[in-house]
């Protein structure tokens, strides 16, 4: 990525160069329920900084402090202290992947009363909610963003800090298939597989390895799945859940069942995809995927929670019924998109 190239102007890359060059400890957060993206950028500047000899610490604001098993093969977690351990008021924090302050959790406080908030993030729906803003929504990854900075602070990129940028990048276009995915996304991907990274052992890792357990659950969640076709205004919806009882009866853990949405949004008959996640406290996760008709961000914002146009999602307390019935008339199309005719209503 090159400076002409982002929404971010030298003004703000130096500032940000500036407060991590001067800060004597860096604290960094990435978003609750990390995923790739937001343990990959903040483990991957995190691991630049600490080989330069800075002091860094890095965690995210889950009660349940656990990285996800699919994400357990990054380098550098040993620089990860639970939010208990994390510095009361941070001198310079850094944040990942969040959008909003909010999606700090626990840590939000902290944030609250850093001396410096320096916010590194891709969303659109980015609040700014730091004094220092490294926001590009044109970014496919946070990493993408990660990556620039530690090249603008001189510092090494070597195969460790290239599997968690990789890992970011590779995650958020989804293997390179995302409408996300512009030549300076593969641009990047050239860059770190320089370092000798191999990308078929993190596609392994990543994508192509579960527990047996998650066959039954799986098979019970697409039984399960519904197809609207008249939903979306017309341009179709399915959907599925999977309950902790699902996962309970197999001895699943939560994490496992993040793929899950991937094979439901196949489905050719449907603009938008939903898979409703039951976690172990009971509460669900709704992960929600737009072809590209439907923005989906708005409609989990609508209801409390954000992502991207085309993968977004949002927090419920509802039972199943009552959260599609809040999510239903919210996957509107654009007035550009009318419904398509279905013959059987066309006037003879
Ligand atoms: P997921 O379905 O969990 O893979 O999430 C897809 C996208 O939606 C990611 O970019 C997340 O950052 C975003 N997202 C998921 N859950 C939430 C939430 N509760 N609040 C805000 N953004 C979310
Ligand atoms: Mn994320
Ligand atoms: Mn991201």
């Amino acid at each position: 990525m090159t400076a002409t190239e982002t929404a971010i102007g030298e003004p703000d890359w130096r500032r940000a160069a500036d407060l991590v060059e001067g800060a004597g400890t860096l604290a960094l957060a990435c978003h609750v329920s990390p995923d790739g993206d937001a343990l990959g950028s903040m483990l991957g500047l995190g691991l630049a900084l600490a080989r330069s000899g800075k002091k860094v610490v890095a965690s995210f604001g889950d009660r349940m402090f656990e990285v996800p098993r699919l994400l357990r093969f990054l380098p550098g977690q040993d620089l990860l202290v639970e939010p208990a351990a994390y510095p009361a008021e941070p001198e310079l924090m850094i944040t990942f992947d969040a959008s909003t302050m909010e999606r700090l959790g626990l840590l939000a406080p902290h944030a609250g009363k850093a001396g410096e908030l320096l916010v590194i993030d891709h969303h659109v729906s980015n609040t700014r909610f730091g004094t220092v803003h490294l926001v590009d929504p044109s970014a496919a990854s946070t990493t993408m963003v990660a990556e620039e900075l530690i090249h603008r602070l001189g510092l090494p990129v070597d195969r460790s800090v290239a599997t968690c940028l990789y890992t970011g990048l590779v995650t958020d276009t989804g293997s390179f298939r995302h409408s996300v995915t512009t030549p300076a996304a593969h641009a990047m991907a050239g860059r770190l597989l320089e370092t000798g990274l191999r990308p078929e052992e993190l596609a392994r890792e990543l994508w192509d390895r579960s527990p047996y357990a998650y066959l039954p659950v799986l098979g019970a969640a697409l039984g399960r799945a519904t197809l609207e076709p008249d939903a979306a205004g017309g341009h179709g919806l399915v959907w599925t859940y999977v309950t902790r009882a699902d996962r309970a009866a197999q001895g699943l853990p939560y994490d496992e069942v993040e793929g899950v949405i991937d094979v439901v949004r196949r489905v050719d008959e449907a603009e938008v995809a939903v898979v409703l996640k039951e976690d172990d406290a009971g509460g669900w996760n709704v992960s929600t995927r737009s072809k590209g008709v439907v923005d989906v961000a708005r409609a989990c914002a609508a209801l409390g929670g954000g992502g991207h146009a085309r993968a977004a999602g949002f927090s419920s307390a509802l039972a199943v019924a009552d959260t599609m019935a809040a999510l239903r008339p919210l996957l509107t199309p654009p007035p550009s998109h009318l419904p398509p005719p279905h013959p059987h209503r066309t006037e003879p």
